[in-house]
């Protein structure tokens, strides 16, 4: 369950040679489906467990290229748990106050309380991505944040986050696909905006620094996943079992009641 899809730290990625179909587990979407739905509802009790034990915390980073499917990833595979228990984060062109930090201040305040699961919809992981491809620092800034970003996970998980990354990877044909939806749909025109264009048209320096980005910071402690992501069910399903997989591994506990519970007579 864990190691599909999985990169092995210390290996080198090649995107061009991962799949962006559906492959590993059910081709058949029908049986993807009802597993899906059933992961959907252990989540939900698991997070409520999360919640009730309160010592622990899970953060998921998701990553994609535009129309990857972040946001639908977050609206199905979160629909059926408590809006307390999640909180997301979408991480946009940082703001002036932003910008007058360091990378990972806005970061850092948007990790998951005990009891949380966060997820990021994009994340500290733009900082070498857009960041490289456009330009925006140079090298000297750039080229030490793998290891600023690493260092940054290993405190997280040694404060008692459980860090999960998923790379949603869609084929450049898919990506058409969803642009040319998104036109076609009156109801989806908004999701689109020309600047889309300019980054599909940089697609192959955009593979290159994913790469760079998953080789550096793929570790024991916060592993990412090369998801296929051109079929949706695939993709939730895939990222499903890996949180249920991991909520369950965590042996989450009830914390003791009171004591004395069995001799109360409510008047
Ligand atoms: P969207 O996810 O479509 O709302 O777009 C958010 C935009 O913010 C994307 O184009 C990202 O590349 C951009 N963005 C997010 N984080 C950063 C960052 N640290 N530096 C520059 N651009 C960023
Ligand atoms: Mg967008």
């Amino acid at each position: 369950m864990f190691d599909t899809h999985l990169v092995k730290p210390g290996t080198a990625v090649r995107l061009a040679e991962m799949p962006t179909e559906a492959s590993g587990f059910h081709d058949d979407r029908d049986t993807a489906r009802d597993e899906f739905r059933e992961l959907r509802a252990e989540l939900a009790d698991l997070q409520y467990n999360l919640y009730a034990e309160g010592r622990r915390k899970l953060l998921v980073v998701l990553q994609a290229m535009d129309a990857g499917g972040k946001d639908g990833t977050i609206r199905k595979v979160f629909e059926r748990v408590n809006p307390q228990g999640v909180r997301v984060t979408s991480f946009k062109v940082p703001s002036a106050e932003e910008l007058a930090h360091d990378f990972l201040w806005r970061i850092h305040k948007a990790t998951p309380a005990n009891g949380m699961i966060g997820v990021f919809n994009r994340s500290h992981y733009e900082d070498v991505l857009v960041v490289r491809v456009d330009r925006i620092v140079p090298e000297e800034i750039w080229r030490p944040r793998y290891a600023m970003i690493n260092e940054f996970e290993r405190l997280l998980t040694a404060s008692g986050t459980t860090v999960l990354k998923f790379f949603l990877h869609i084929s450049l044909d898919e990506q058409k696909q969803r642009f040319q939806d998104r036109l076609d749909e009156p109801s989806k025109r908004w999701k689109f905006s020309r600047g889309d264009l300019d980054k599909r048209r940089q697609w192959p320096d955009y593979m290159a620094v994913y790469e760079d980005a998953l080789s550096h910071c793929s570790t024991e402690q916060a592993p990412w996943w090369v998801i296929p992501a051109d079929q949706k069910w695939y993709r939730n399903l895939a990222i499903a079992r890996i949180l249920v997989g991991t909520l369950r591994r965590m042996e989450l506990d009830f914390p003791d009641p009171e004591e004395g519970l069995d001799e109360i007579r409510i008047e």
